[in-house]
């Protein structure tokens, strides 16, 4: 990331860090690996540090992000609400990690908005609206656990970066760069990786924590939607995948299971937009990804209140099931030229 860029706000956050003790971090709904990763190793380097940090989340996470050192800690904000409301109250500093609109904290929204402390958003998503007294943001930066790493190298306590706080770090830098097959091509991504390997991480365990650490069910579940499931429209270059409540249901689903579908129909010849669909009981889950450079970010804004990167995004629909796929049917044509240039 252009660290000369955030020089001031670097100086500022390294004051703030130095006069105030009680911190809350927090990160968006639905933690994937990145906020999970980006949340822990910032708390442990605060901690190393000698702070009162605290980390709450909105809601749970999955199993195969749940063997980070640490994970006890946590507070739940849709199981502890009145724990975590305690802290906000008390907090001297908030970090958003990893989200770059406070609507994306859930149920914390209302909570982190009126807080008083110093708040800092540490983020690559593009367009932030958080209202913040220092604001990171770099979409040039294939994950937060990157930038949190820029951050503790600036703030200028290497000795700090110990085995935990490298481990939740490069949690984040593997699972939001696809195990660096995609938004990787930076020699910096590498270099910071090298400087992790060197402090000793577990590289080879922590993949195996996240990908090989799956429930049967899972399996069979991912069996099913693309034998059973996937629609490929090869007009548009896109596939996609939906999975009912009753679906849900025969697989005994739980959260995290349908990790990574979307992305299973993009290794495709000739595909470069997918779609999943997940349905919940007030609203469908979307998620979009592509290849090349087809926004999906841009799908997702327009037509299904959500938002992300130009190659990894998500939103909702408030329709029923086969309405929100025959929307998702309807806007292909509209882009029609973009997606077959696109291969
Ligand atoms: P996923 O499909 O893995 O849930 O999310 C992929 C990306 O899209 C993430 O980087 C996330 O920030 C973004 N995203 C997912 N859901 C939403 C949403 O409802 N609103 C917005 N603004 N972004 C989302
Ligand atoms: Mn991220």
């Amino acid at each position: 990331m252009d660290i000369q860029k955030f020089d001031n706000e670097w100086q500022r956050l390294k004051e703030q860090l130095t006069i105030n003790d009680k911190i809350i971090i927090t990160t968006h709904l639905n933690p994937d690996g990145d906020a999970i990763g980006a949340v822990f190793g910032l708390y442990w380097y605060l901690k190393n540090e000698g702070k009162d940090a605290r980390i709450i989340v909105p809601n749970d996470y999955p199993e195969f992000l749940q063997w980070i050192p640490g994970n006890e800690t946590v507070v739940n904000y849709s199981k502890n609400r009145g724990e975590a409301n305690e802290f906000i109250k008390k907090a001297e500093v908030i970090f958003h990690l990893d989200y770059n609109d406070t609507k994306r904290s859930g149920e914390l929204k209302d909570k982190l908005d009126k807080a008083d402390a110093f708040k800092v958003m540490i983020d690559h998503h593009p367009l932030p609206q958080i209202v913040a007294d220092i604001k990171i943001s770099d979409t040039s930066v294939s994950s937060t656990c990157e930038m949190v790493l820029e951050l503790i190298l600036l703030l200028g306590k290497t000795e700090t970066i110990d085995i935990k706080v490298a481990e939740s770090l490069y949690l984040g830098m593997m699972t939001d760069t696809g195990c660096f097959s995609f938004n990787s091509s930076n020699p910096r991504t590498f270099e910071l990786v090298s400087l992790l390997l060197k402090n000793g991480i577990r590289k080879d365990y922590i993949f195996r924590m996240v990908y090989d650490n799956f429930s049967m069910n899972r399996m069979r579940l991912m069996g099913y939607c693309l034998n059973e499931k996937m629609v490929i429209i090869p007009e548009y270059s896109t596939a996609f995948i939906s999975i009912s409540l009753e679906e849900q249901k025969l697989f005994n689903f739980g959260i995290g299971d349908s990790e990574g579908f979307v992305n299973l129909p993009l290794s495709i010849k000739g595909i470069c937009f997918t779609a999943l669909f997940i349905e919940s009981a007030d609203k469908i889950k979307i998620s979009l990804r592509s290849k090349g450079d087809f926004p999906v970010n841009i799908v997702a804004e327009k037509y299904f209140a959500g938002g992300g990167h130009s190659n990894a995004a998500g939103g909702e629909s408030r329709m029923p099931l086969p309405e929100t796929l025959a929307k998702f049917k309807s806007i292909l044509p509209l882009y029609e030229k973009e997606l077959n240039s696109n291969q």
